[in-house]
């Protein structure tokens, strides 16, 4: 990570109507967005392995792709001034071109030559007849007339990717489909940002972990493995932490050790305000650290900041609430975009669907509400959304049986049977 870190406080200033009681989600994600810094190395990896990864400089073509005109149908390339307007042509065939070879041969003019797909046009010609639509009789071919224009059917050289040309951007986080670009340009490898690391934990006395007896009064820790769920889909380097007992020095223990190792630290839970252990403590003596009460619903309290251990970088420190509904829907508001920031991704905002609500919501203006929702093809087209039943932010059915979140936003009141509601679609998403 390089340059100077701005303090929170300087942060702060710069997000206008900074309100850390009352923060409206845009202004938090403003606030995360400047204080997220990218991860600073490059490596260099073959292209199998650089799926999802975040390339970290431009790709510039070294080539023309494809490098030849050629042709898109197997049937008889031509020049387009021999084709007649009204009547059928014919013309006697000069030869054949078959892909992956040259063909060298002149054609005389009113000559054509049989082409396969991918086959190099012959000098000269411009426009490819399917087959399909031709006559063969002995070496000549007849063509109706209008059944193709001068032009068409030809691949043009370097259509897909001209030399010198930006094939992929930095920033751009790799798809299958780049991965064949990259192949395309016959690249092997390709410089991509080192993996973020991520550690994580759950903090709360009441928490056991998979395997240990479920005491009274003692939940098992879901959180973690949503966390990690989540985390996978981002491709990043994980450091599961488990479950640290609420006590000051186990705490202190795994923040230092989390700092020490990762460029991000996750924890949920213990971040309310009125919480009575001893997270926040531990969070406000070991880094400069806010407390956030954000306007949203579920997941309103927040701790933000970094996390510096014996001289060390630093980490950033997303500190979730507990409740398991509310982990999920603050790293999707939140953290998701910002450990894409870190791993050096270009923003690229996620696509909200349009869907008509079902049945009538409330909503108070001034808060931001995330309500899960299953999305279906509605009867006339379009798209419709129906609420998961109990909206308690620590019922994860809710959120298991959902398909997506419907985002009714900061500004947004009451909404009516059958009114259009973003929707973010899971997909994609975690
Ligand atoms: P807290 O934010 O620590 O007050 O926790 C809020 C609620 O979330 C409490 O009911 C906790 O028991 C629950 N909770 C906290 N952490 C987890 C976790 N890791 N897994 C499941 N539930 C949790
Ligand atoms: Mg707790």
């Amino acid at each position: 990570m390089t340059d100077t870190p701005a303090s929170l406080e300087q942060i702060a200033s710069c997000v206008a109507g900074y309100d850390p009681n009352a923060l409206p989600v845009a202004q938090a994600q403003e606030f995360i967005a400047r204080l997220v810094p990218r991860v600073d190395a490059v490596e260099s990896v073959a292209i199998r392995s650089a799926l999802g990864r975040v390339l970290a400089r431009d790709v510039v073509s070294t080539i023309d792709v494809p490098a030849h005109d050629n042709s898109a149908m197997d049937g008889y390339a031509l020049r387009g001034t021999d084709l007649r307007a009204d009547a059928p042509t014919t013309l006697p065939v000069a030869g054949t071109g078959f892909a992956g070879a040259r063909f060298d041969a002149d054609v005389p003019p009113g000559h054509c030559v049989r082409i396969m797909t991918g086959a190099v046009m012959p000098a000269g010609l411009d426009t490819v007849v399917p087959q399909e639509f031709t006559r063969a009789d002995g070496d000549r071919v007849t063509i109706p007339p209008g059944v193709v224009r001068a032009g068409d059917n030809r691949r043009l050289k370097g259509e897909d990717l001209a030399c010198g040309e930006v094939a992929l951007a930095a920033g751009r986080r790799l798809t299958p489909a780049d991965l064949g670009l990259l192949a395309s340009l016959g690249r092997a490898e390709v410089p991509v940002w080192r993996r973020l690391r991520v550690a994580f934990f759950s903090t709360g006395d009441e928490l056991r972990s998979i395997g240990e007896p479920l005491d009274a009064g003692c939940v098992y820790d879901s959180n973690r493995y949503t966390v990690w769920g989540m985390l996978q889909r981002l491709g990043v380097e994980l450091i599961d932490m488990g479950v640290v007992r609420d006590e000051p020095a186990a705490l202190e223990t795994a923040f230092r050790a989390a700092a020490a190792s990762a460029d991000a630290v996750i924890t949920s839970g213990g971040v309310s305000v009125g919480e009575a252990d001893h997270t926040k403590q531990v969070m406000k003596r070991l880094g400069d650290v806010l407390f956030w009460r954000i306007a949203m619903r579920p997941g309103r309290p927040m701790a933000i900041g970094r996390i510096a251990v014996d001289g060390g970088r630093g980490a950033i420190l997303f500190g979730l609430p507990g409740n398991p509904v509310a982990v999920m829907v603050t790293f999707y508001a939140f953290v998701r975009d910002a450990l894409l920031q870190m791993m050096g991704a270009a923003p690229q905002p996620l696509p909200l669907l349009r869907a008509a609500s079902t049945e009538a919501m409330r909503k108070k203006p001034g808060r931001t509400e995330y309500q899960r929702g299953i999305v279906t093809r509605a009867a006339g087209g379009g798209w419709q959304v129906a609420i998961t039943g109990s909206q308690g932010s620590g019922i994860l059915r809710s959120m298991s049986q959902a398909n997506g979140l419907v985002v009714l936003h900061h500004g947004q009141g009451d909404v009516a049977a059958g009114e259009l509601v973003d929707v973010a679609p899971f997909d994609g998403l975690v």
